[in-house]
């Protein structure tokens, strides 16, 4: 089922929660909506629900309006973090539910809601807890029945909003490989909300980074790491130490963070440099000017190190070796620059060495 959204905004009194947010997304696609908390990603995946309405815009799921179809009419499936089980009743009823309050008509027959309730127990793989209620089952089991119970009614559509806050981090990690599973077997269209990058940048086929209200940049979890459209969306993605540059005469000094200074060919004014780890070399220096304030081992010869200089910690890489209160060096091999005029750049020290 195709999605599009056009031009929406949502304002809660002085707050516009979506200022203008635009969105397509094909049959298939699984997209995550990416920010930091208050960004508006809940209230879009409301709006996409039909639990929420846009003072302005329009959405379209398969090709029609929907702005007057209710919720429970869009064959959207919705899982939201606080997956609210009902605990009163067993697994099997809570997955029944959705076909259950049907309308008489359009309800199936009890022997076939049966069925279906086992046949989603089955695909979610814990046909054995049917008879379980919510507070006998662990976390990872409840969030299976939260996605058998969404998919209860054949949706076409699921929206995923922060579904796996309350697991810990193992049973998160398999549950979200398994959840993307799930969707490509089913063949549906997905939308997950999320503040958490790796998730999204594992689970999504793109990602949508909004910042207060808007999309600042949808696009492959790749291209976001290697083309950030801007300074905020490179500091919330990936891991970068930034690196404010005032540049006079094409010439970046970085003498007082006991650096090289940087050539750049760009106007004088205010800009920031983010360095991913890999765009900073850890040498060790007998005589500084820095020195090692963490290391974390990454395979035999390499290591995660942060050194601090000038008062400032900078993230990078080097060998194995290294411990806590070494001193050492640091070079800057490559870098994007965001000027103060809004232009974003590439930059790379001249007979840098490949990157490692
Ligand atoms: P996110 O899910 O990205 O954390 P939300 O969509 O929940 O963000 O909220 C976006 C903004 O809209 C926030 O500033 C929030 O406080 C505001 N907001 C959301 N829902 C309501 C509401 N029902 N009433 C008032 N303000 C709201
Ligand atoms: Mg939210």
């Amino acid at each position: 089922m195709t999605v599009e959204v056009k031009n929406l905004v949502r304002r809660f009194g002085a707050t516009a929660a979506l200022e203008g947010v635009s969105l397509s997304l094909d049959q298939g696609e699984f997209i995550a909506l990416l920010g930091p908390s208050g960004s508006g990603k809940t209230t879009l995946l409301r709006i996409l629900a039909g639990l929420d309405f846009p003072d302005a815009g329009e959405v379209r799921i398969a090709g029609a309006d929907v702005a007057a179809v209710p919720a429970r009419e869009r064959g959207v499936g919705v899982v939201f973090q606080n997956y609210a089980l009902f605990r009163h009743m067993s697994v099997a009823e809570n997955v029944a539910f959705g076909l259950r309050v049907r309308p008489r008509r359009h309800r199936p027959a009890e022997v076939e809601i049966q069925r279906r309730v086992r046949e989603l127990l089955e695909l979610v793989q814990i046909p054995e807890l049917a008879r379980r209620y919510p507070d006998q089952i662990s976390g990872g089991q409840r969030q299976r029945v939260a996605l058998a119970r969404a998919l209860a009614i054949e949706p076409q559509l699921l929206l995923l909003d922060e579904p796996f806050g309350a697991l810990d981090a193992q049973v998160r990690k398999d549950v979200r490989r398994w959840v993307r599973g799930l969707h490509e077997r089913l063949g549906i269209t997905s939308i997950l909300v999320t503040h958490d990058q790796e998730e999204a940048m594992e689970m999504a086929d793109r990602v949508a980074v909004m910042e207060r209200g808007r999309i600042v940049q949808l696009d492959t979890p790749h291209a976001l790491l290697q083309a950030p459209a801007t300074a905020f969306v490179a500091g919330f993605l990936g891991e970068a130490t930034r690196l404010p540059l005032c540049i006079e005469g094409g010439v970046a000094r970085l003498a007082e963070f006991g650096l090289d200074d940087i050539h750049l060919e760009l106007p004088d004014g205010e800009a920031v440099l983010f360095l991913r780890p890999h765009e900073v070399r850890i040498e060790p220096s007998q005589a500084g000017p820095a020195f090692i304030r963490f290391v974390r081992p990454e395979g035999s010869s390499r290591s995660r190190i942060l050194a601090e200089v000038g008062g400032r910690i900078i993230e990078g890489t080097g060998g194995a070796g290294f411990a806590r209160g070494d001193t050492c060096r640091i070079r800057l091999v490559s870098g994007t620059v965001f000027h103060g005029d809004g232009s974003s750049h590439r930059w790379e020290r001249q007979g840098a060495l490949a990157t490692g």
